[in-house]
């Protein structure tokens, strides 16, 4: 499933080849994703200028000239790209008024679009209970200590919540608390002061560094561009369960919590 990371390098990816362009016809070759298009989404999109490219958490914003915006998200499988061969898995396809075919392909059809009306962003059903930005200004130690105060859930779960920190997954909070050298069982109220701020940091940090290397690549993912990442290859602990730790050598754990596998280094971590 493509994370945040991947999410914010296939936007970087497609921005400059979308935006200022006009969108001459659109092509769905099924009634639905995850769910329906409706009756009035290809026409709704049909003649719009499309002003940029932005991101939300995990989902892609498509801006328009009319007001509207296209809302995109990924789901398990899906991918952007501009393959001028007509294709049998290409599910959404916009022709651009440059020549070019804007291709939406998702095997697994996880993923869904929807447009949303002028001025309606802010209360979008998807949007609306989202916590702030991972690469945004708000994201501090003090933020998270007042998210955190009283609470007494595991921190990973804590992490996980998207009302507290939006579009953050399963790899990168396992890679941020490594950085942050804090367990994943921990209590989440006891994370305040230089803790709070040291989580703050390994968060930013571990996708930042994600994002210069281009997205990690899991399976079905592709940048829009068609690279593949490669920041696997530089997990500390993500999918390393019986692997020795890279800073003390110590075997890497995994246990299950809220359905999730975490990965850590019990003794790195406390
Ligand atoms: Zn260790």
């Amino acid at each position: 499933m493509p994370e945040l990371p991947e999410v914010e390098t296939i936007r970087r990816g497609l921005a400059p080849r979308l935006t200022g362009r006009r969108i001459l016809r659109v092509d769905l070759n099924r009634p639905d994703l995850r769910f329906a298009f409706g009756d009035g989404f290809a026409p709704a999109l049909t003649g719009q200028t499309i002003l940029g490219v932005d991101r939300r958490a995990k989902y892609l914003l498509i801006a328009l000239a009319g007001g509207g915006v296209l809302l995109s998200h990924l789901g398990m499988t899906g991918r952007y790209s501009f393959d001028p061969e007509p294709k049998t898995h290409d599910h959404v396809v916009l022709h651009l008024n440059d020549g070019v075919r804007l291709v939406y392909s998702d095997t697994r059809r996880f993923g869904f679009m929807e447009l949303i009306a002028p001025g309606e962003l802010a209360q979008n059903r998807f949007l609306a209970g989202l916590g702030i930005e991972p690469l945004g200004n708000e994201l501090s130690g003090a933020h998270l200590a007042h998210k955190f105060a009283g609470r007494r859930t595991p921190l990973k779960a804590a992490l996980l919540d998207q009302r507290v920190i939006a579009g953050l997954g399963n790899i990168y909070v396992c890679e941020a608390l490594f950085r942050a050298k804090l367990s994943p069982r921990r209590l989440t109220g006891t994370v305040k002061g230089a803790r709070a701020e040291k989580l703050s940091q390994a968060i930013r940090g571990v996708l930042q560094d994600a994002i210069a290397a281009g997205g990690s690549t899991l399976r079905d993912y592709a940048a829009a561009d068609g690279k593949l990442g490669y920041f696997q290859h530089g997990f500390d602990v993500y999918d390393r369960e019986g692997q020795p730790c890279k800073k003390c050598k110590k075997t890497i754990a995994r246990i299950v919590q809220s359905g999730r596998s975490s990965f850590f280094c019990p003794r790195c971590q406390r």
